[in-house]
């Protein structure tokens, strides 16, 4: 898959450069950062999805998340096809070359299929991975130019954004959480080591600051009903107070989501804008 990615880089790196160095030297000031922090909402945009939502997107199997609003703008995921990823983020009116940071959740194509194609937009950034990654993709990330992390425990992103730290037995994968004046935002890929044990390290991570929302995929597809309440159960426990599930819930645990949350159930499908101000 990453055999695109050395295809014709040189012009656009050398412009992706020149413009990412002067959006870095503007933001390095911390006062520029926390007035960043202060003034602007935290908004996530859904660029890849196969939950329909935006009808100017184009859904597709697949899960990719911009987050904005911090001193940094981090892309999480880059779901299954980079042409479609970058349509989608174009006609949202999102600039690859505005990423500083990438973080990819698991090894999955429906999550990383599209970065090949995003770093020979933009190659100027950091690319968090889990460490479980094989060591000839790591290699073929730092080919592009970009910054390669590999990610085991829980470690801070920027000043306000952590990874969970890589978990799960057979495939490892992790998750964002997001600190903002309300509360603490996780955002999943697919979940498969369980978003309920993504969510108990996130409450670890940043201990005793409530749940403002819980979005991404859950991987319930297979789960009984009993496994969902479970689940929901625990989210109830962690004070979660908006949920959001898209990409591999499943339909029947997306429907008890939404009965149980009721108006704090969010569609995050393709193209959803979930603006987190310090109001809401
Ligand atoms: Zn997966
Ligand atoms: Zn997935």
């Amino acid at each position: 898959m990453m055999n695109r990615m050395f295809c014709g880089l040189a012009g656009i790196l050398i412009v992706a450069y020149v413009s990412a160095r002067g959006e870095e030297s503007h933001l390095s000031a911390k006062d520029n950062e926390d007035a960043a922090v202060s003034e602007k909402p935290t908004v996530l945009t859904v660029l890849y999805n196969n939950i329909a939502g935006d009808e100017r997107c184009t859904a597709a199997w697949g899960m990719s998340c911009l987050v904005e609003g911090g001193a940094k703008t981090v892309l999480f995921d880059t779901g299954g096809n980079g042409r479609i990823l970058l349509r989608n983020m174009e006609v949202l009116g999102k600039d690859p070359g505005d990423v500083d940071i990438v973080v990819l959740s698991h090894i999955h194509a429906d999550h990383t299929g599209g970065l090949a194609d995003f770093l020979a937009r933009n190659s100027d950034v950091q690319v968090f991975v889990p460490d479980a990654f094989p060591d000839s993709l790591k290699a073929d990330i730092r080919e592009t130019g970009a910054e390669l992390v590999a990610v085991r425990g829980p470690q801070k992103i920027t000043r306000r954004i952590h990874t969970t730290g890589q978990i799960g037995m057979m495939l490892k994968e992790q998750a964002l959480i997001l600190e903002t004046a309300k509360g603490i935002v996780l955002i999943t890929g697919c979940s498969h080591p369980g978003v309920e044990n993504l969510a108990k390290r996130a409450a670890k991570v940043c201990p005793d600051q409530p749940f403002r929302l819980i979005t991404g995929g859950f991987h319930l597809g297979g789960a009984s009903r009993k496994q969902v309440d479970r689940i929901i159960e625990l989210f109830r426990s962690l004070e979660v107070r908006k949920v959001g599930p898209s990409h591999c819930t499943g339909a029947a645990a997306t429907a008890m989501f939404r009965e149980a949350w009721g108006d704090n159930f969010l569609n995050c499908g393709c193209g959803a804008v979930i603006k987190l101000n310090s109001k809401q």
